[in-house]
């Protein structure tokens, strides 16, 4: 592949809600094996910024099951637990920018000033000026414009966005006083150097709004590459919110070909009873993410359901 950057920098930054699950296993092996292949390094970051929906031993567990997997990382593991006051600086860069506004609307306020014909929830700026309750716990927004925000996706094609009109001034700072996931992915990409992000579609929306936040702060762009999600038989994502079955760790090889096959490459049948160095050594060789297609397969065709 050509037109990967000299210096490739890939992640895998999970969220520690619960183990490793087909699902994950998937953007684990993706993003892996897309930053090994053009001979960069691959970091593990941990998404410890919701208190409230993490499990605790869940992070462990999940860079067990990485290695278990046979997926290596370079460096130290970051977690976000430890990174609030770059989080907080450039909160106070946007509000030097004049680029974020305290807002205390309710989901309902939200959802019952709603554009017509909206599919998802659109921010209306009901705050912009000044928030709707007084003394009332506040989140902090960041503006948007709808100037248009586009980028070419390596497998979903061109993606264009006018942000203020199709998700309108989204949250930085959430009323509990949390970080928000946009923010903390942003900051946190930039400070480890990644070059490429390679995750599920599932974050393919929240792409522009990672990019508005890029550009407002000055930070370099990225590439992106989002795959395919693996869905259950009632074509919801695999999650730990839907309980999906964590990985057994004992059938490491035989989960890492699935994933392969989720991901359009064609492992040999022999690959389904090799050992997990035999399954990596193809992989390394073979991996072409431009057979990686779709937004979504039932993971069950793999093997990957529970
Ligand atoms: N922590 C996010 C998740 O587990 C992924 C973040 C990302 O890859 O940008 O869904
Ligand atoms: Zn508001």
């Amino acid at each position: 592949m050509t037109d990967l950057p000299q210096n490739y920098r890939g992640r895998f930054a999970p969220s520690p809600t619960g183990p490793l699950h087909f699902g994950s296993l998937i953007a684990a092996v993706g993003s892996y094996l897309d930053a090994r292949c053009s001979g960069g390094e691959w970091l593990v970051r941990i998404e410890d910024i919701d208190p409230p929906r993490e499990k605790r031993g869940a992070a462990y567990d999940i860079l067990k099951s990485l290695e278990v997997h046979g997926m290596h990382w370079s460096g130290d593991v970051l977690y976000q637990s430890t990174r609030s006051s770059a989080y907080e600086e450039a909160l106070e860069r946007l509000d030097v920018l004049k680029a974020a506004y305290p807002c205390t609307c309710s989901r309902r306020d939200i959802s019952q000033n709603q554009p017509d014909g909206s599919e998802r929830l659109v921010y209306p700026g009901t705050c912009r000026e000044e928030p709707l309750r007084r003394n009332a716990p506040a989140a902090l927004r960041v503006l948007t414009t709808d100037t248009p925000i586009t980028f070419n996706d390596r497998i979903q094609g061109e993606v264009t966005v006018a942000l203020e009109s199709e998700d309108g001034d989204f949250v930085v700072r959430r009323k509990d006083g949390l970080f928000a996931y946009q923010l903390a992915v942003v900051i946190d990409d930039e400070a480890q150097g990644i070059t490429d992000v390679v995750r599920g579609v599932d974050l393919l929306d929240s792409t522009p709004r990672q990019i508005h936040l890029q550009n407002l702060l000055g930070l370099r762009p990225l590439r992106y590459a989002h795959l395919p999600i693996a869905v259950d038989r009632d074509g919801h994502k695999l999650s730990k919110q839907t309980r999906a079955a964590p990985l057994n760790r004992r059938h490491a090889a035989i989960s890492v070909v699935r994933a392969l096959r989720f991901l359009g490459q064609q492992p040999p049948d022999e690959l389904q009873h090799a050992g997990l160095e035999d399954v990596w050594q193809w992989a390394l060789e073979h991996w072409d993410i431009n057979r990686v297609t779709g937004s979504q397969h039932p993971a069950s065709v793999f093997g990957g359901a529970q």
